[in-house]
């Protein structure tokens, strides 16, 4: 696929987009900067959007205000997108909606992504999901507040620009993006760098509580549910803790697992070079990129740990 014009040859008249569960910046990002470019450069179509409520910081993109929290599993969409989304049962909010669409597409960039909808265009080298968006959509129907969008989702999968899967190509889409005028340092600044007192309470207590294993090669920390009450946390507010482990010295793989439900464990894997943490979390159900990937566990903290660190184990280089 070249563009998304393509897909909207013959009638179109109803598109529904979705994101993943528990969205991050390139899933709200990406959906969003979707919605506004359809709305914008499609006006005859109507388009809803349907995303789960992601972190306080998310929700000023222009777009979100008018995303849906809850499906009308009545409506049948001659189009369906998701965006981000590494498997089917990854799709937030929109329910059976997927499934009753005349067609559907999925554009993504995980490498494990198995290709699940009608039409999948997925691209594993590029950054985000947002990266694949900005080249299948014409820059010069990109308004500010779609490059604003788009960028969100670049900075956030990339770290602005600082994880390995940040390419020249990566670089070229930022910068004509740039170029649409927004305050790219305050975005930076105010959806990726800045947190609340309590975040960074929480991500000082993980840090505090993680455990080296084989002699520092991974690095592990936990939080239970009790623990997020104490701070007055949600999981939302520890999104940066895997991120600050992998930055360990010594460190190949670091884990973080917290609870979501009593027993019920998300855990976010990052490595650093030849670790391949979607490989591993496939293990487990999981999936991702071969840098950063997550998946479930059930049972207690220490039993979900055990099981990971059994795994990475078995692919540590020594
Ligand atoms: P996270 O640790 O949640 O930040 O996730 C890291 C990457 O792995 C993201 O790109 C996620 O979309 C992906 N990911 C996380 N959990 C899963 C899962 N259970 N299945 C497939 N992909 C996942
Ligand atoms: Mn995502
Ligand atoms: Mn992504």
């Amino acid at each position: 696929m070249e563009n998304i014009e393509e897909l909207l040859q013959g009638k179109i008249r109803r598109i529904g987009i979705a994101g993943h569960v528990n969205p991050d910046g390139d899933c709200i990002g990406s959906t969003t900067a979707l919605f506004l470019y359809l709305r914008k450069n499609h006006p005859k179509i109507k388009v809803d959007l349907y995303l789960e409520l992601p972190k306080q910081a998310l929700r000023t993109l222009k777009g979100f205000g008018e995303s849906r929290q809850t499906a009308n599993e009545d409506h049948i969409y001659d189009l369906f997108f998701t965006c981000d989304v590494s498997s089917r049962d990854r799709i937030g909010v929109a329910g059976d909606l997927f499934e009753q669409a005349n067609r559907t597409v999925c554009i993504d960039h995980h490498v494990s992504n198995p290709g699940f909808a009608d039409v999948n265009h997925i691209v594993p080298d590029a950054s985000s999901c947002a990266e694949v968006l900005t080249d299948l959509m014409a820059l010069d129907k990109i308004d500010q507040d779609i490059a604003e969008s788009l960028y969100t989702g670049i900075i956030h999968d990339s770290g602005v620009f600082q994880y390995s899967n940040t390419s020249p190509h990566t670089m070229r889409c930022a910068a004509n993006l740039m170029e649409k005028g927004f305050d790219h340092n305050k975005l930076i600044d105010d959806s990726f760098n800045k947190r609340t007192f309590r975040q960074n309470r929480i991500l000082g207590y993980a840090l505090e509580k993680a455990e080296q294993a084989f002699d520092g090669q991974v690095v592990v920390s936990s939080i239970s549910l009790e623990e997020m009450e104490e701070y007055e946390v949600t999981q939302q507010d520890l999104d940066m803790v895997v991120s600050q482990l992998r930055l360990t010295e010594g460190a190949e793989v670091a884990v973080f697992v917290y609870e979501k439900e009593t027993g019920q464990f998300k855990v976010s894997l990052r490595s650093n070079s030849y670790f391949d943490v979607s490989e591993a979390a496939a293990v487990f159900g999981g999936g991702g990129h071969v840098h950063a990937a997550g998946c479930s566990g059930e049972g207690s903290a220490d039993q979900v740990i055990a099981r990971i660190l059994s795994e990475i184990e078995k692919r540590l280089h020594g």
